[in-house]
């Protein structure tokens, strides 16, 4: 909404309802008609895709902030969703049926481009997901859910159970009890009382998997570039490695640091 001009912005505000979501609400199950899109935009919320395995896994695919909106690929016509969207943390939205947004992306080219744009980096997303899952350790994929949920509330004291994180990572409680344990002796988690983990966000760094920087790099270098504002808020479009720097060299780079090591 914000990289809008005001014109195109127009086309959707006055179908707007304003609305709130709070940890665990479902706001789009696998299988249902993509009806509404949200566009969440409080500083607190975040909002996970999640896939159910017939026996009752989960496993979160990509999380979404105020940076992006829910069920804008309905823009490609009528579908139902692949997967289940569970606010994770509580925040505030604008919902528009995706009927009228359909309509305002056929009229609007600014809308269209900002929608592509969201597309990619969603897609850049589960591709770094995808990768991390397979490669990584849960330390490692613990502590870059922790920075995503971190980029997304603007305090060091996340509202997160540890159920929540279990059905983010796919693991059961006890592995999650353990690697918390182990991140609080590196000193990436200050404390976990009920429901709520205080982070160093310095120390969650050095400990979490090379994949979080990467694809907040790759992310934030994509929303400067194509958007000129970057995707979380945090870093700043005029950093001259967004400016300059050119797509294929440091890929070429990064593609060598990602190269899959298992810690
Ligand atoms: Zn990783």
């Amino acid at each position: 909404m914000a990289a809008l001009p005001p014109a195109d912005l127009g086309l959707l505000t006055p179908h707007f309802q304003k609305i709130s979501f709070e940890p665990d609400a479902m706001l789009v199950r696998s299988g249902d008609e993509l009806d509404q899109v949200y566009f969440p935009h409080s500083h607190s919320g975040a909002i996970a895709f999640m896939v159910a395995m017939p026996n009752g896994q989960t496993v979160a695919t990509t999380l979404m902030g105020r940076e992006g909106a829910l069920a804008s690929l309905s823009v490609l016509g009528p579908s139902r969703s692949s997967v289940t969207a569970i606010a994770r943390v509580a925040g505030t939205a604008s919902r528009i049926s995706a009927a009228k947004f359909r309509f305002a992306y056929a009229r609007s080219a600014a809308i269209r481009h900002v929608v592509q744009v969201h597309a990619r980096t969603l897609l850049l997303q589960l591709q770094h997901v995808a990768a991390c899952n397979a490669l990584h350790r849960v330390e490692g994929r613990m502590a870059r859910w922790l920075l995503q949920i971190h980029d997304r509330v603007p305090d060091d004291v996340l509202p997160l159970t540890q159920e929540a994180l279990a059905q983010l990572l796919g693991v059961r409680r006890t592995t999650v009890t353990l690697t918390m344990s182990k991140l609080r002796v590196a000193g990436a988690i200050r404390s976990d009382r009920r429901g709520f983990v205080e982070v160093d966000r310095t120390r969650l760094e050095s400990v979490a998997c090379e994949c979080y920087a990467l694809m907040r790099r790759r992310i934030d270098r994509m929303s400067c570039q194509e958007l000129s504002a970057p995707r979380l808020a945090l870093a700043l479009c005029q950093e001259s490695s967004f400016v300059t720097s050119g797509e294929g060299g440091e890929d070429h780079a990064e593609i060598k640091a990602a190269s899959p090591v298992r810690k």
